[in-house]
């Protein structure tokens, strides 16, 4: 097994003022705060996310496995970048396609980024860090025109729990997700502005681990001058009768478990905040 290991150096300072002026209240400065609106879809929309995914309330599915093309290849050439209202990864080297699952059609990676304190909840339980693996559907050529279809976009959630066990690597956790087993899935929106209802969600019911020092590190990533971005998740939105549906996969992969490492784990190596601006 290879390990990418992305190295960017922490950026003291972003110098860049609040990105795209939406932004989420500080827990950390004031528990009671309230969301803001952030106009738009995200205030009128009918099928937002994230949302409780609660295991009573879900359908039962069985879905074939899914599967992903090249995701074992080692990208050399990650970026991190910060943009503002989160770390993202968005330069690999290769086309990764993913299908199966019940998809319909075939979703390709466009970027990883990640939300700390989870955004979904499962069980009425909030994760230390939510990470988003998002996918345009290959019908659409580019992310704006995949906003406007139900279809549009597939976004994978992987959840973290606190652990003494550390993780090493986003690379090492794109390599191993065929490994993780159970899913929710339903239909929903992006989790920032414009919010476009064109998300299908696949949220892995698998918590992977991570250390408290790990998750302290975001904290610590700056939005602006001297501002820290101290979280960066959506409070959750209203079902409105959309249906969840909680899936098992069927396991139609040789050795997957025995394949398992203990490599699942996103970068978390000190050094996240990116010195560049993508906006
Ligand atoms: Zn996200």
């Amino acid at each position: 097994m290879h390990f990418v290991t992305i190295s960017i150096l922490v950026c003291c300072s972003l110098g860049l003022s609040w990105a795209n002026e939406w932004g989420y209240p500080d827990l950390d400065n004031n528990k009671d705060a309230p969301f803001p609106d952030w106009g738009g879809l995200c205030d009128s929309g009918k099928r937002q996310s994230p949302i409780n995914l609660a295991a009573k309330w879900s359908l039962r599915g069985k879905f074939d496995a899914l599967k992903f093309q090249k995701y074992r290849y080692v990208q050399k050439n990650l970026e991190m970048v910060n943009n503002g209202h989160s770390i993202q990864i968005d330069d690999f080297d290769d086309v990764l396609v993913m299908e199966g699952g019940g998809l319909a059609h075939e979703y390709e990676l466009e970027q990883i980024h990640l939300h700390w304190w989870s955004e979904h909840t499962i069980n009425s339980v909030r994760y230390p860090l939510e990470v988003h693996i998002v996918h345009r559907n290959k019908l659409y050529p580019n992310m704006t025109i995949a906003t406007n279809f139900k279809d549009g976009i597939v976004v994978l959630g992987v959840l973290f729990h606190v652990s003494n066990t550390p993780n090493d690597g986003i690379a090492s956790l794109i390599q191993e997700l065929e490994e993780l087993e159970g899913l929710h899935t339903y239909a929903g929106s992006l989790t920032t502005p414009s919010c476009a209802e064109a998300v299908i969600w696949i949220v892995f019911t698998e918590t992977l681990p991570v250390t408290l020092e790990q998750v302290e590190q975001f904290k610590e990533i700056e939005y602006s001058n001297g501002k820290q971005l101290h979280n960066n998740f959506r409070n959750l939105q209203s079902i409105n009768n959309r249906a969840v549906v909680l899936v098992e996969l069927d396991d139609n992969r040789s050795g997957a478990a025995a394949g398992r490492t203990a490599s699942l784990g996103l970068i978390l190596i000190l050094g996240l905040a990116a010195q560049k601006f993508v906006l």
